[in-house]
């Protein structure tokens, strides 16, 4: 008697025959259409996995294929359906969430999704994001919102609730939906009207404190991309709507990206264009006389001495903003100006506009209609002149002289508008420089490495709030005479020593908070790893980790293959999360759908099963096809799902191996394979190999040694990049904390990684110093630095070759594997070994 019936049976209490006859009613579809019927296996057919067909469409992005493989289906514009494959994803992803978010002590709450907004009346945020908020009023006519986000609720719930500084810190987060009215919802779960997303709010006592926090969380951030093994970037932020003044964001490079992360080849600079600064090259100092105006068409106009304008316009149509600027040669990617430089300017622009020019046109003709007077009310010209142009014609440009727009219209000054000359600084002194980095500028940190761009997609933020929301909402805390704070390290060094407070004081609760999309973090993974054949799930989050799927007349055997993977994993307490595939669909069918579907593992039971009891294994990110007997199956797996996880450089964030560019993205593959030759690659010793001429057995070993080659090197890698970090840190711990202002005061001396007890520093002329192999010797700390400095430049230079070599074997061994895959697919027709 199996599961379900013996509990239908108890639960009546008696065997009934009018029962089990309904019983077996029941379960005849399932028996007539599968062999298994219901148990506790993960079977398929139990699945609700409405599939699109495994026919590909033309030019098919991640996300069709995420509807097409049943994961998801669309609602309405921007809003989905999570449909069971879909959901055991996004379920994964929480789990991976709830994991690092209690590893930080942060307790998990699901606040509503309705706000007021008088709530956020207080904030001052109804009206600043007003035209993404979902409104509504209830049968009083009170105002309510779909809340976006949760810094409001949140702020206002902990201010009414904690009573006592002893109370915080305080560390909430929740997993919820939340919403956004986008105009133009697009690329699926990567920017849609509702959404899934991860926040956490953190309450501290003061600033000093809520950094530890900051550090904390971006700590827990790291640890959990890093489990995802998909390359990602961390990139210093601009806080925008959300306030604030210290951010970091979280990104992975993709062309559907709509951020744009500029980093140094060189250093560890990483940044949002919306804050990047590149090093200035000098300014043009030539009298300005042989310069030419050019039409803005880019490409066209990259002359030597052209300049060009590009134009804005204000929200309220009044002020027209020329931006003048030499256009540089090879500039790829829409304008070349930074509209953000152009916005701390001038605030008011509207960055949305397409013909600036002609809007402030027309408002100016509707306002002398309306007034009836000669000159428009109000109406601005606002000249900005990039600091590359020289000086002399920055002021003919700002005399009106040369602007094309009066050259068959009366000037400015004429139709009583006024020109306003900006000048060629910031407010604070800086030159204007008002266009975009551009690939290849210098890097402002280290100056002689060059930057490069990449498109990115944005999936985390931690912001630092400070008071921003306690402030209005009025969450304090009351610190009574005597309080004092204890000394923590921040990441500019030391804090001041603490002082016990003489009275007692009110203090506002110092905010941070911290988002993931889980709904874009699925779409980002799916369009980040798919290739031609499907969609491909890191292990952590994928549907299954496994599939079993039986040939034709193996349907018994699948189910033996299946019990001895569920059953548990020898060197793993966990068991494998593994499904049967036990459709009535053909096996060509399943074997492509499970392509699509993108298990990490597809086991094949197949004809060597009745032969030998044994299967085929697939792994086609790993390009792997092996027959394993059962008994060694298991462990097998086992392996192939820790290298599935290894990552080929260690951790992709933004201090180590950003720039590596090792990812795991197959059509990076399949670009190799349009653009060179897969048959002829160079060996290391200049001469070339003919792949095309090598048997499969040969490829398998040639990629074989490549494998075993890439794994020591990159190990090595990852351990040279620790120690060139730890010398930094230690350099930098010279720098800022053995230092005079230092001396005789409290500082925190840690004796393990949480635990700190107070100390003075003795002595802040001379540190001692591990040279190696256990040697310490007393240097100054003149020399200690002069040391780090020179250990922390060798190893960048040993680094520097390593990384060469390292991508030049990646290259060869995906080319190998190419032509390998190539091999296998044409020797055996594209049918899989079992058929
Ligand atoms: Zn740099």
């Amino acid at each position: 008697m199996n599961f379900q019936r013996s509990q239908l049976l108890a639960r009546c209490g008696r065997p009934s025959s009018i029962i089990e006859r309904r019983y077996a009613r029941l379960q005849r579809p399932y028996q007539s259409n599968h062999w298994g019927g219901l148990d506790q296996r993960s079977r398929l057919s139990k699945v609700w996995t409405p599939t699109g067909g495994i026919a590909p469409g033309a030019n098919e992005d991640a996300h069709s294929k995420l509807v097409r493989a049943g994961f998801l289906r669309q609602a309405h514009s921007g809003i989905f359906h999570m449909l069971p494959l879909g959901l055991r994803v996004q379920t994964k992803v929480e789990k991976l969430l709830d994991k690092h978010m209690y590893s930080i002590g942060a307790s998990k709450l699901d606040l509503s999704s309705i706000s007021s907004e008088e709530l956020w009346s207080m904030s001052g945020r109804l009206n600043a994001i007003n035209s993404e908020l979902f409104r509504f009023k209830d049968r009083k006519e009170a105002g309510f919102l779909l809340a976006p986000t949760h810094e409001e609720e949140i702020t206002s719930l902990v201010a009414n609730t904690i009573k006592s500084y002893k109370e915080l810190p305080v560390r909430l987060y929740q997993i919820s939906r939340k919403y956004r009215d986008e105009l133009r919802p697009r690329h699926g779960l990567l920017r849609s009207r509702e959404f899934s997303m991860k926040d956490l709010y953190t309450f501290d006592l003061s600033p000093n404190l809520a950094m530890v926090t900051y550090n904390q969380v971006r700590e827990a951030y790291v640890r959990l991309f890093d489990e995802l093994k998909v390359r990602y970037l961390v990139a210093e932020a601009d806080s925008g709507d959300i306030g604030g003044d210290l951010s970091h964001e979280y990104h992975f490079p993709t062309s559907m990206g709509e951020d744009h992360i500029i980093s140094c080849r060189s250093c560890d600079y990483v940044a949002n264009e919306e804050l990047a600064e590149s090093a200035l090259p000098p300014a043009t100092h030539d009298s300005g006389a042989n310069w030419s105006f050019v039409t803005s068409d880019l490409g066209a106009a990259s002359a030597k001495n052209t300049f060009t304008v590009w134009r804005g316009v204000s929200r309220d149509r009044n002020t027209l903003i020329n931006v003048w600027y030499s256009p540089r040669e090879g500039f790829q990617g829409g304008s070349e100006v930074n509209t953000h430089a152009v916005k701390s300017i001038v605030s008011d622009l509207d960055s949305g506009v397409e013909n600036a020019a002609l809007l402030w046109a027309q408002a100016i003709e509707k306002n002398i209609l309306e007034t009836q007077e000669a000159s428009p009310r109000g109406a601005k010209i606002v000249n900005l002149v990039d600091y590359r142009l020289p000086s002399s014609l920055a002021a003919t440009i700002h005399s009106g002289e040369i602007d094309p727009l009066w050259t068959n219209s009366p000037p400015p000054s004429s139709l009583g508008i006024a020109t306003s000359t900006t000048a060629e600084n910031t407010s604070d002194g800086k030159p204007l420089n008002l266009l975009r980095i551009s690939e290849g500028d210098s890097c402002p940190r280290c100056n002689d490495g060059s930057l490069k761009i990449e498109k990115a997609i944005e999936l985390g933020h931690a912001f630092y709030l400070g008071a921003r929301y306690s402030d209005p909402m009025k969450a304090v805390v009351t610190l009574p005479a005597g309080y004092c704070e204890p000394a923590a390290p921040t990441i500019e060094g030391f804090a001041e020593a603490p002082v016990p407070l003489n009275s007692s004081q009110q203090v506002q609760m110092q905010m941070g908070c911290y988002g993931i999309g889980v709904s874009r973090l699925i779409g980002a993974v799916a369009e980040t790893l798919a290739d031609e054949k499907g969609l491909n799930w890191p292990r952590v989050i994928a549907p299954y980790e496994a599939v079993v799927i039986p040939a034709r007349g193996q349907e018994e055997g699948a189910v033996d293959v299946y019990d001895a993977l569920a059953g548990g994993r020898p060197t793993s307490s966990d068991v494998l999360d593994v499904a049967l595939d036990d459709r009535t669909n053909s096996f060509p069918w399943k074997m492509q759908d499970a392509d699509l579907v993108g298990y990490p593992i597809i086991v094949v039971v197949g004809r060597s099963w009745k032969n030998n009891r044994s299967c085929e294994v697939q792994c086609r990110r790993l390009g792997i096809k092996e027959e394993i007997p059962l008994d060694g199956l298991a462990a097998y797996i086992d392996k192939l799902l820790v290298q599935f996880g290894a990552n080929p450089l260690g951790p992709h964030k933004a201090t180590t191996s950003r720039k590596a560019g090792l990812s795991y993205q197959r059509h990076r593959s399949s670009q190799l394979y349009q653009t060179t030759n897969p048959s002829i690659m160079s060996s290391p010793a200049g001469q070339t190999v003919d792949l095309g001429g090598l048997s499969t057995q040969q490829l398998s070993q040639v990629k074989k040694q490549f494998d075993e080659e890439l794994e020591h090197l990159t190990s090595s890698f990852t351990q040279l990049r620790a120690a060139q970090a730890k010398f930094r840190e230690c350099l930098n711990s010279i720098n800022t904390g053995v230092s005079p202002k230092v001396e005789g005061k409290t500082i925190l001396v840690p004796l393990t990684s949480s635990l700190y007890v107070p100390g003075t520093l003795a002595d802040t002329e001379n540190v001692i110093v591990d040279v190696g192999t256990g040697f310490y010797v007393e240097k100054s700390t003149k020399d200690a630095a002069k040391f780090y400095t020179a250990k922390v430049e060798e190893l960048g230079a040993n680094l520097k070759d390593l990384e060469s070599i390292v991508q030049g074997k990646s290259n060869n061994l995906r080319v190998v594997e190419d032509v390998l895959r190539q091999k296998v697919l044409s020797g055996n027709a594209g049918a899989p070994a079992a058929e």
